[in-house]
């Protein structure tokens, strides 16, 4: 579903270059949790925002559907870009929209009627428990609940894919297992494939399938998660 070949990126500033990632390739079945652990600085965040070009390799080749994202042109990415869902640690939402307004952001850009608009808003704030929420603003809701719009946002235009950069790391232990439940839950109804980056392997052990060690800008290991938790 996801195949990267032997992405290297370099971060280039006055006088130094920063080598983020040095020749990375992965490979991510379709359907699969997949979790990228490392410490802070690895190269996660850019590993990630490869997948969908917010941060464009400096070599490599990003795969995702069969398609290379590299090769194609802006209308054809930003028509891939719409099966690549993303959810962030800080959220990222629309402090002036409510939460109808967030989750009708990307359906607005891709030219959805209102009335349809309404009925997808209507369906994913089910399958993400906030029915009630529907006409709040960002500022008066929960972390968790806020994760769970953006998740919600993420989501409405059908995505293939969901990336996850550190998506609970700013909550708290029992939020941060009620969006992994979450999570688990639109992977396996949705058949979605999650690629997740994180710190912490309590997060790899309650959900991923399987699991790539990050250290320094390389893979330093792949293996299944039964593999490392066999008593589990
Ligand atoms: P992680 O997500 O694992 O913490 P990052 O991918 O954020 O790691 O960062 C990898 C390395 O690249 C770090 O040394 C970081 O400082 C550097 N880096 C990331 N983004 C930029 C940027 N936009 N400009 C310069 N350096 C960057
Ligand atoms: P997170 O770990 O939540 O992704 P970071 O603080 O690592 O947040 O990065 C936030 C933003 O700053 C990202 O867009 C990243 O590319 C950029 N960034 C990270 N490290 C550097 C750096 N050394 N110099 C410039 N930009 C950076």
């Amino acid at each position: 579903m996801i195949e990267l070949k032997d992405i290297t990126k370099t971060f280039r500033q006055k006088n130094k270059s920063i080598s983020a990632l040095s020749g990375v390739s992965l490979k991510v079945e379709r359907g699969r949790i997949f979790g990228i652990i490392g410490p802070s600085g690895a190269g996660k965040s850019t590993l990630i925002r490869c997948v969908n070009l917010l941060e464009k390799p400096d070599t490599g080749e990003v795969i995702v559907d069969g398609q290379n994202l590299l090769t194609m042109s802006a209308s054809q990415l930003a028509d891939a870009r719409r099966h690549i869902g993303m959810i962030f640690q800080h959220f990222n939402l629309l402090s002036s929209r409510t939460v109808h307004g967030n989750i009708a952001f990307p359906l607005e850009l891709a030219g959805v009627s209102a009335a349809d608009i309404d009925t997808r808003v209507n369906e994913l704030l089910s399958l993400v428990g906030l029915e009630d929420k529907k006409n709040n603003y960002p500022a008066s809701l929960s972390g968790g609940q806020k994760q769970r719009v953006a998740i919600a946002r993420a989501l409405a235009t059908n995505p293939k894919v969901l990336l996850c950069d550190e998506a609970t790391s700013a909550l708290d232990p029992s939020t941060t297992n009620a969006i992994l439940n979450l999570l688990k839950d639109i992977n396996r109804k949705l058949q979605i494939t999650i690629l997740l980056i994180t710190h912490e392997m309590e997060v790899v052990r309650t959900i991923c399938d399987d699991v790539a060690l990050i250290s320094d800008g390389k893979i330093a290991e792949q293996l299944p998660v039964h593999a490392i938790f066999s008593n589990t």
